[in-house]
Parts: C-alpha cells; sequence; structure tokens
C-alpha cells in the first residue's frame, strides 16, 4: 500500500526515487527515528545522532574499519568481541589483516536440557589495543540474548575505558524484536547502536541505522559521501509512516516476535525428537531465528557433518565459522551447528528429519 502511495505522490516519488538524499541519510526519515526513539526510551537523540548505511553490513564495515587497524603513530587497534560464537558476517570485514580479537563464552548448563552461553567477566580486558567491543543481541548463530546485567557490564567496561560498544540490533530493539525474553535496549554516548530494515521483511532496500554520538555519525557520513555520495532512499520513504503511527512497534511486538517464537517452539520440539538419546544440547532460543545445536560427542566435526547434509541438499551452517578472532584452540568450536527455522514448516520439519538421521549414521559408522 505504502508503495502505491508513494507512486501516486509526486513529492515522496521525488524523495524516494528522483534526488540524492542527504549522504547520513533521508533527512526526514532520521528526524521521525530520532523522535521515535526519544519518546520510547528517552534517549536524548536528534538527527545528528543517526547516519543511514546501505544494509547494516555496509555500516559494520565502515565502523570496524573507521575505529580498527593501523593508526597513524604505527600502533594498531582491533574490534574485540567478548563473547563468541558470534555472527560469521563480521569475519571478513577488516580491510587490514588480523583485525578482531575474541572471547570464550562460559557456558551454563540449564536443568531444562538447554546451555546458555555467558560472558566471561574474569577473563575480559579491554586493554589500549582495543578500538571498539562489539556484540550482536540477539546474536546470530545462537539466539542468545546478554542479559542487561551482561550489557550493563560491558557498558561500564567501554566507558572505564574510554573505547565505544557496538551493539548489533538486526533482531533487536525496537524494531524487528525478536526476542523471547525480556531485555532492555541501551544506548548512550559511548554506545553505538545499529538497527535494520532488513529482518523486518525488507532485506532488498539494504537500509541500516546507526545510532550514535555526532563525531562517529559525522565520520561515516563522510565515508558514505566518498564511497557512494548518498545512501538510498527507498527504505526511509517506505518506512518512515510505520514509525510515525508507532505501527512498527505494534508489528514487531504482535506479528513478527510471535511468528518467530511459535516457529522456535516447534522447531525445538521436532530437534528433541530427531535426536532422542542422542547426547545433544540446544542453545536456549531467546531470540533471531536459529537454534545453536551443540553435539559434544559427535564422532565427526560438525564441518564434515555440514558436508554431509549439503551432498543431500539440507543447508545448516557449521558452527566453527562462527569464531571470528578467537585464536586460543577450542574443541567446542566444531562441535556446533547453527539450524535456521525461518523457513516454511515443512522445509524445516524435512531438514531436521535429515539432519537427525546423519547424525545417528555418523554414531553408527563410528561404533
Ligand atoms: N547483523 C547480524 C547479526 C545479522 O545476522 C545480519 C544479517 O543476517 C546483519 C547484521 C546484516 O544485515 P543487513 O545488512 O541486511 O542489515
Amino acid at each position: 500500500q505504502r508503495l502505491i502511495d508513494v507512486a501516486a505522490s509526486p513529492r515522496e516519488f521525488d524523495r524516494m526515487v528522483a534526488n540524492y538524499a542527504h549522504p547520513s541519510g533521508d533527512l526526514a526519515f532520521r528526524r521521525s527515528l530520532a523522535q521515535f526513539l526519544a519518546a520510547e526510551y528517552g534517549w536524548p537523540l536528534g538527527v545528528e545522532n543517526i547516519a543511514l548505511t546501505a544494509g547494516s553490513q555496509t555500516g559494520f564495515f565502515l565502523l570496524f574499519n573507521l575505529l580498527a587497524g593501523g593508526e597513524a603513530n604505527g600502533s594498531r587497534r582491533r574490534i574485540l568481541f567478548p563473547m563468541t560464537p558470534e555472527y560469521v558476517g563480521y569475519a571478513d570485514l577488516g580491510v587490514s589483516d588480523d583485525m578482531f580479537v575474541a572471547r570464550r563464552p562460559v557456558i551454563e548448563l540449564g536443568d531444562d536440557g538447554f546451555f546458555k552461553y555467558r560472558v566471561e567477566f574474569d577473563r575480559l580486558v579491554i586493554d589500549t589495543g582495543i578500538g571498539a567491543v562489539c556484540v550482536s543481541r540477539p546474536t546470530n548463530p545462537t539466539g542468545n540474548v546478554l542479559t542487561d546485567n551482561e550489557l550493563d557490564r560491558l557498558d561500564t567496561l567501554c566507558r572505564a575505558a574510554d573505547v565505544p560498544l557496538i551493539i548489533d540490533g538486526a533482531y533487536g530493539m525496537p524494531f524487528p524484536g525478536i526476542l523471547f525474553t525480556e531485555a532492555t535496549p541501551l544506548w548512550n554516548e559511548n554506545v553505538i547502536l545499529c538497527l535494520s530494515l532488513s529482518k523486518l521483511g525488507m532485506p532488498g532496500l539494504r537500509t541500516g541505522v546507526v545510532v550514535a554520538a555526532p563525531a562517529i555519525i559525522r565520520a561515516l557520513t563522510s565515508m558514505t559521501a566518498i564511497l557512494s555520495l548518498a545512501v538510498s532512499g527507498a527504505g526511509p520513504v517506505l518506512a518512515q509512516p510505520l514509525l510515525d503511527t508507532r505501527e512498527i512497534m505494534r508489528l514487531s511486538r504482535q506479528v513478527i516476535r510471535p511468528f518467530y517464537q511459535h516457529k522456535a517452539e516447534v522447531a525445538v520440539g521436532w530437534l528433541e525428537r530427531a535426536l532422542a538419546g542422542v547426547p545433544h544440547r540446544i542453545h536456549r532460543p531467546e531470540g533471531a531465528f536459529f537454534l545453536w545445536l551443540w553435539l559434544p560427542e559427535l564422532p565427526i566435526t560438525s564441518a564434515e557433518l555440514y558436508r554431509r547434509l549439503k551432498a543431500q541438499g539440507v543447508y545448516v551452517l557449521s558452527g566453527h565459522y562462527f569464531f571470528p578472532g578467537l585464536a586460543e584452540p577450542w574443541q567446542h568450536r566444531d562441535e556446533c551447528l547453527r539450524v535456521s527455522f525461518a523457513q516454511d514448516a515443512e522445509v524445516v520439519q524435512r531438514g531436521i528429519g535429515a539432519l537427525g538421521a546423519e547424525i545417528r549414521r555418523a554414531y553408527s559408522e563410528a561404533s
């Protein structure tokens, strides 16, 4: 409907198609978003706090290379992932080598058969070699949601070290809000919050949002101006009424979240049935649209399991991809899989059935 409205309005059509937007992104959209976030969370934001990028993936490329890499004085700084597994899409974003450093989590085993990763604060040091700390919340691939307490502690450590904290909210708050647990969003002048229209159902529009201190926004704006002159107006023009009417919150809370929560619950049931009797644990599904499966006694690596399933047309991702920046050896890396439950139920159910059968085959070969 919005597309039809835009096509019928010379002013809106002009804004979407016939003009370059500001290099920080469409001004009216940024104004609406600043007002929306201020009203929703009380954050003191204006347009000077918001830059748009061609998808949040581009935002991470710009931010990581802005905040880490070689310095003019010959030293170098890295992006710290305080808890892996972490989003595989970060892995190759550095224009220089060796841009990332990462930490292992603590593994908490629940009484209900699930497990949950937690930040290991005892081993977390943010020294002068760190340019920024980055977490996805909810996390791709695990569906973990860092607790408010963990996020507050990271925020405190980052502020004490004068290092920005990047929070990747591609699945998070306020939109698309794919969280199945209580969590409070965080922003202050030291936080760089990255959002996206993609998981709201508009990945083709390539609209990412960065909410940060004005100095960061100015730097991103310069980078966009140099790289691409401007960001597309399509996403902003299509989505702005959703912000102005707050419909975006209703959609997130009443449509998108329940849709994925239901899918998660059903997929857990199928996975439990497919793996009955096989030693396994599933990460507590708290958000996003993946199940993270841990097979601690699997006789083959997760990479081999991935290859065998791919040969049958079943696509899961091997867990070992999801440890960008983790230098130390850790067998756990080869024991996990990411299973997406975003597709149609019938496809997911069939895939999980094939996964269970292949895992059983691996065990019987080994015995
Ligand atoms: N961050 C996470 C955790 C993701 O899973 C993705 C995409 O899957 C992105 C960022 C990038 O999304 P986009 O560039 O479409 O905004």
